[in-house]
């Protein structure tokens, strides 16, 4: 299957789509969550901080966006039966789930591997790794409901090569990287696909955390990188699957 450098995107691609975007209060999640919605699909806009989905939220419905929902979670204290509630609700609701989006991140801080503290690692696998891993396995049945399900997991340049200082984060996303592979292979003969997108660098909070002295003036924003988060959650990615992609191809 031939994988697009770029992809132009109809207007309604996405209609009658529902789609689960994880981190949608901010950042590149946000701007997901509100171009999924303005090409159809009902988003389910999942945070830690509900002032900032419910912000989503009424930009979604003031611009006459199908009315998403809002699930307020802490992916850090979040157990196995938070996730199992969650995928019940959207049974309930919606009788099925059509993408699901892994965009919440935790970066930590950057240090020397010398310096790396268990706590902090300890919340960089829980949020990056373990939630994205409990909520997928919670979601399957759900997923499998629909007929072409998309499952997309937020991955990054330092999770195909290691960088000094970047540590227990450029693990998780290692980890990201095979936990989707894994999947993907274990779900070949089925019609649910999972991919990983690379962001590359971002102009948000997080890329500003790690690059405090860059001009962020000179990074793309999130609005650029949307043409491969909607491609992968349309039907024109069917049959793409175990691809790690660049949403900002050299
Ligand atoms: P961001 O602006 O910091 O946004 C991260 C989002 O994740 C926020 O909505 C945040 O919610 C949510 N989040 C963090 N911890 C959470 C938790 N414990 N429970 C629930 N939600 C939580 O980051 P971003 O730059 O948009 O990054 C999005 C994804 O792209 C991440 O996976 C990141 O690793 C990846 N990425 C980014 C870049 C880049 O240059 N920006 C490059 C490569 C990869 P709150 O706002 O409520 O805390």
């Amino acid at each position: 299957m031939q994988i697009p450098q770029h992809y132009s995107a109809v207007p309604g691609v996405l209609q009658d789509k529902v789609i689960l975007v994880t981190g949608a209060g901010d950042g590149i999640g946000r701007t997901a969550a509100m171009t999924f919605a303005q090409y159809g699909a009902t988003v389910i806009l999942l945070g830690k901080t509900t002032n900032k989905l419910t912000a989503v939220y009424d930009e979604i419905v003031a611009a006459g966006y199908p009315e998403p929902a809002i699930v307020p979670l802490d992916l850090k204290g979040a157990t196995k039966k938070h996730y199992q509630d969650m995928a019940a609700t959207i049974q309930a609701e919606f009788g099925r789930l059509d993408g699901l989006l892994h965009n919440a991140g935790l970066l930590g801080v950057l240090t020397p591997f010398e310096h790396i503290d268990l706590p902090t690692w300890q919340d960089i696998m829980q949020v990056n790794v373990t939630a994205p891993m409990l909520m997928t396995q919670a979601l399957l049945p759900v997923l499998k409901q629909s007929a072409h399900p998309s499952v997309v997991f937020t991955s990054s340049g330092v999770g195909r090569k290691g960088r000094a200082f970047w540590g227990p984060y450029a693990v998780s996303k290692f980890a990201t990287e095979g936990l989707m592979q894994i999947l993907a292979d274990e779900l070949d003969q089925t019609s649910l696909r999972v991919n990983c997108i690379n962001p590359g660098a971002t102009r948000t909070s997080m890329r500003a955390k790690a690059y405090p002295g860059e001009d962020a003036q000179k990074l793309k924003t999130p609005a650029d990188l949307m043409w491969l988060y909607l491609y992968l959650m349309s039907d024109d990615s069917i049959g793409v699957t175990g691809q790690s992609l660049d949403a900002q191809p050299k």
